[in-house]
């Protein structure tokens, strides 16, 4: 198995081009924060646990993560490519993929973005309740209000990008960082995008580091 892991702030772009990145290379692509979103709607219990943390813009505690992730990667066959986006958050995360042979990371790409345009593109975002696209009420808006473009499901503000949430989410992010930042270059698997610049030009820039 092939682990590429994406690294970066919210709102740094990481989940719109891994999305992306996996559908058009044929990656398996799992984003923490998309399948703990998804235990919420269905009221499981590690949802329930989860949405704690959550709501007020904390991490949910590791050997929670941990499990979720090796329970998604354990069924996969070792010729897959996979990447992960939100995963791993802290130290112990990235080692615990990297204490088993099948999980180790091959390359970690880190999404450089300044702090003043990710709390723009946070509190801005809205997605779609149908078909999870995103799209930006400056940068990206839909064609007709609260509408999705691709699907007409109607588009939502996610509860954790509000102001205040979003400044305890960055503030959380910068005090995990430069550990996991340490782990990959100290093992010279990191390699850094700026991701300050339209999706496109990051997306070639991907292409040519990963394809
Ligand atoms: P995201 O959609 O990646 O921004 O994640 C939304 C929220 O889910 C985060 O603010 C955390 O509360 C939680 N979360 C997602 N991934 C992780 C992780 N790897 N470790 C801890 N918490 C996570």
């Amino acid at each position: 198995m092939k682990i590429i892991v994406f690294l970066g702030a919210p709102g740094s772009g990481k989940g719109t081009q891994a999305k992306s990145l996996a559908d058009r290379l044929g990656f398996i692509h799992f984003s923490t924060g998309d399948m703990l979103r998804e235990a919420i709607q269905r009221k499981e219990p590690v949802g329930v646990q989860a949405n704690q943390y959550i709501v007020k813009g904390e991490l949910v505690p590791d050997p929670v993560m941990i499990e979720l992730i090796e329970n998604a990667l354990s069924p996969l066959n070792n010729t897959a490519t996979v990447v992960l986006d939100g995963f791993p958050r802290t130290l112990p995360q990235a080692k615990a993929l990297d204490s088993s042979a099948k999980t180790k990371v091959s390359i970690a790409v880190s999404f450089s973005v300044p702090q003043n345009v990710l709390v723009d593109r946070l509190t801005g975002r809205r997605i779609c309740k149908q078909c999870g696209a995103s799209y930006h009420t400056v940068f990206l808006p839909p064609k007709q209000d609260f509408i999705c473009d691709k699907c007409q499901g109607p588009l939502f503000q996610r509860p954790d990008d509000n102001q205040s949430v979003v400044v305890n989410r960055l503030k959380v992010f910068e005090s995990q960082n430069a550990d996991l930042l340490k782990h990959y270059e100290s093992t010279h698997r990191l390699v850094t995008v700026n991701g300050d610049r339209p999706v496109n030009v990051v997306q070639s820039d991907l292409d040519r580091l990963l394809g």
